[in-house]
């Protein structure tokens, strides 16, 4: 494999974009060696500036749950980009939007388009503040919800793959509103509620994290929250911007049995677009103006290229419920053919799945939270994500993030990987007992 390109083109984007790339992880930084740039993807393979195929095991973090240029959703944005790519004024197209989440999400009564899973999140903390009249949030540890200044306490995904603790920028004010507790212990919940007693506004949780690798709420847990935030009156947040609509249509909320207050949404809402949603229960979302006095506001919010690709996407997951089975066996099968490959190599491993979120952490214990994430053998990781790239299989370039499969991924490709899995085993796991 050559990536002549892709080290020509990082070396030049580093002269005009801070560490070459628009966005950290996709920089290396953690697993070494130079990012590949990407040219085009179809279906399960990305393709890039040199022209190596891969099988895709991202799927942009998410939203490319049909596969990469799906041919509905590429028609329908070229239809509608005709029209005219904004207008900066309401379309039918957003009702419609509005009401197909309505209809697949519980819990949501209003929904509110904004551009990113950030701006989602970051909304619904404001309104879950303007609504309660109280400060603090309670977050996790490794749960990442976007890198609005509120959020970057313990935040996973990036900020722990370049071993990142405190950001400067964000100011102590804003970092004492947010505390910042371990994933999974109901304990140091309970224990935090009862020290700000009618302080918190929030509680935000990934119903399912996925940003330091795939991590799954023990049993009760995500009950425990629901029940503590009734109790207190705190609004509880489930951020979906991974989950919405990729663990079920009614997403984490509705395949784990759990109600939430408020509900964010990106990624795979936005069918490769930027854009994100925040939505809930009417008693709360009538707080946003224009309704109330919680502003929120955006230039390009409802977008009709942004609102097509998601509409198409999500309308798709809608009429075929079956893709959440496939994607759910795909899942099941990589999970068992990697299983059976580690365990005869003898490495310790846990291996985190629920339905096409899945993740290999190095590790002799379970890796139910942060803590537990960051003690894998990270180097491990990196070994296997360089055998792989090189082999043309692409991993998420880093140990904290999970991994999303696409629909387009067929057996013979995830065989493929699960072969991919033997050789290296071959080659590097026995030396490394
Ligand atoms: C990706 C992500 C976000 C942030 O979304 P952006 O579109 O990158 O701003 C928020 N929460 C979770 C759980 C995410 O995975």
């Amino acid at each position: 494999m050559n990536i002549i390109s892709s080290e020509k083109l990082f070396l030049r984007a580093q002269h005009s974009i801070p560490g070459g790339v628009n966005s950290p992880v996709r920089a290396f930084k953690s697993v070494g060696g130079t990012p590949v740039f990407m040219e085009k993807a179809r279906g399960s393979y990305l393709y890039d500036a040199d022209g190596n195929k891969y099988i895709d095991y991202i799927s942009s973090w998410g939203p490319m749950i049909l596969g990469h240029a799906h041919k509905p959703v590429i028609k329908a944005i070229q239809k509608y980009a005709a029209y005219s790519t904004s207008f900066g004024a309401p379309t039918e197209l957003e009702i419609k939007m509005a009401e197909l989440i309505i209809g697949m999400a519980p819990n949501v009564d209003l929904i509110r388009m904004v551009s990113s899973g950030t701006e989602a999140c970051m909304s619904a903390v404001r309104l879950a503040r303007g609504y309660t009249g109280r400060n603090k949030i309670i977050k996790f540890e490794g749960n990442y919800h976007g890198h609005a200044d509120t959020f970057l306490v313990k935040a996973g995904s990036g900020m722990a793959t370049l071993n990142i603790q405190v950001v400067p920028g964000v100011t102590a004010g804003v970092s004492n509103d947010t505390l910042s507790i371990p994933y999974n212990n109901m304990a140091a919940v309970i224990h935090a509620v009862a020290q700000h007693k009618n302080e918190i506004a929030a509680i935000i949780v990934e119903p399912v994290a996925g940003n330091m690798g795939c991590v799954l709420p023990a049993p009760d847990f995500l009950e425990g929250l629901r029940k503590i935030c009734t109790e207190e009156n705190i609004v509880l947040i489930f951020d979906e911007v991974m989950t919405g609509f990729r663990l079920a249509a009614g997403g984490a909320q509705e395949r784990l049995g759990v109600d939430a207050d408020l509900v964010t949404f990106g990624k795979v809402i936005g069918g490769g677009l930027p854009v994100g949603a925040f939505g809930g229960k009417r008693s709360i979302m009538e707080h946003i103006a224009p309704l109330g006095s919680v502003y929120q506001a955006g230039t390009l919010s409802g977008n009709p290229l942004a609102m097509i690709a998601g509409y198409t996407t999500l309308k798709e997951l809608k009429n075929k419920p079956e893709i959440y089975l496939s994607l759910d066996a795909k899942a099941t099968y990589l999970r068992e053919g990697i299983d059976k490959v580690l365990t005869k190599s003898g490495v310790p491993f846990v291996i985190n799945q629920l339905g096409s979120m899945i993740s290999v952490h190095f590790s002799k214990q379970p890796v139910t939270n942060f803590d537990q994430a960051s003690a894998c053998n990270i180097p491990l990781f990196n070994k296997l994500f360089h055998f792989m790239l090189s082999n043309g299989v692409y991993l998420p370039p880093s140990a904290y993030e999970s991994w999303f499969l696409n629909d387009a991924l067929s057996y013979a490709d995830i065989d493929k990987t699960i072969s991919l899995f033997k050789k290296f085993s071959k080659q590097y796991l026995q030396n490394d007992l």
